[in-house]
């Protein structure tokens, strides 16, 4: 088994075209990095290809929060970034290989599966397992970019926390937006819920349950133009009504947007089933796709709970599926002799 670590397997040293490999993994996330330790500890040598542009960071949403107090096995907690990088280490570590840049495009019917990657490459691989989770809707506002992780989450169950006794404001009106201010308000002492229109969409219950908390106020036909801060922490928000077009400013020490999740599956468009929201469809409980040897893992294939940890435990379970899907004879090519793939060490 090769040792590689990220230091020693800088990106542009590594041929991918070099060789069909048994298992390539997009996505650099809780769901892909787990996934690459799975798969690397099952002697698969799997390739993940981290994203640069499209689909948000290197490293998956986890990367632009700060503290993260929630991932077990961290009582003091631990930094998005580091518990990252400690994920990213232990997957090179097993050998891992990394490519960093963006797939542009797939052939998932094809044998082997071939992807595409911004500079031209062509990769193939007998089994894919897609890790390219969802990134939270913006509101491609002033402020916003700049204090995002700043007291600008899209993660009340991430960040509420930092925001004990202080009046923070929820963007949205469906059931995220809901669920979050209601979550929100065991710590802030007041949450404005803004909504574009008068009518929430969220559903009855969700709505009932906000409304009768008396810590939850309302702003309907409102948008939040600009966000303000002072040292890098959100200090206020500009609201423009719909319907007037008037403004005016609020001040707030956080700003959460509940705006919707955008999936990142456009690659797999036409070729993978997907929910009428874009994210896709497995054969649950496992991660099979609907394409024989293509998995998917982690805020890809989830709407609902969108934590690491239920991301890193689907990655794991993506590479058991295609460890055993390899195992069992799947994505062997024509023209090439028949291999037994390594027992699997999981
Ligand atoms: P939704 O798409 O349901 O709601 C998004 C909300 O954000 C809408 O109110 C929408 O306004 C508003 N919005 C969208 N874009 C903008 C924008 N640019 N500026 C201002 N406002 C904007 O997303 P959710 O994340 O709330 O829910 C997604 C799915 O997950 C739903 O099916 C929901 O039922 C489900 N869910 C279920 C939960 C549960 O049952 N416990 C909890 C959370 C989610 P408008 O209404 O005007 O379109």
């Amino acid at each position: 088994m090769s040792f590689v670590t990220v230091s020693d397997a800088p990106s542009g040293e590594v041929d991918p075209t070099a060789r069909t490999h048994d298992v390539v993994i997009i996505g650099s996330g809780p769901a892909g990095l787990t996934a690459a330790v799975y798969a690397a500890r099952a002697n698969l040598e799997p390739l993940l290809v981290e994203g640069v542009v499209d689909g948000g960071p290197t490293g998956g949403q986890l990367t632009l929060t700060t503290d993260v107090e929630n991932y077990p096995g961290f009582p003091d907690g631990i930094t998005g970034p580091e518990l990252i990088q400690n994920m990213r280490d232990q997957a090179a570590r097993f050998g891992t290989t990394f490519v960093t840049e963006d797939v542009t495009s797939t052939d998932l019917t094809a044998n082997p599966i071939q992807l595409q990657t911004a500079s031209g490459k062509t990769i193939l691989t007998r089994s894919l397992i897609i890790a390219t989770g969802a990134k939270p809707r913006r509101l491609e506002i002033p402020g916003e970019d700049e204090l995002w992780g700043g007291g600008v989450s899209a993660c009340a169950t991430c960040d509420g926390f930092f925001f004990r006794d202080r009046h923070v404001v929820v963007v949205g009106g469906g059931d995220t937006a809901m669920e979050e201010a209601t979550f929100l308000t065991k710590f802030a002492s007041k949450v404005t819920v803004v909504h574009r229109r008068d009518q929430l969409r969220a559903s009855a219950i969700m709505q009932e349950r906000a409304f009768k908390n008396d810590q939850i106020e309302f702003v309907f036909d409102a948008t939040v133009t600009e966000i303000h801060g002072e040292q890098g922490l959100v200090s206020g928000v500009t609201l423009q009504d719909t319907k007037t077009g008037e403004t005016r400013e609020l001040a707030t020490d956080g700003v959460f947007l509940a705006i919707g999740h955008i999936p990142n599956t456009w690659l797999f468009e036409g070729q993978l089933e997907r929910d009428e929201e874009g994210y896709l469809i497995v054969d649950e409980p496992s991660t099979a796709t609907d394409l024989p040897g293509v998995f998917a893992c982690g805020d890809v294939i989830d709407h609902v709970y969108r934590q690491a940890v239920t991301a890193a435990g689907t990655g794991s379970k993506a590479a058991i599926d295609a460890e055993r899907w390899l195992a069992g004879g799947g994505g062997q090519v024509a023209s090439e002799p028949q291999t037994t793939p390594a027992t699997a060490d999981l």
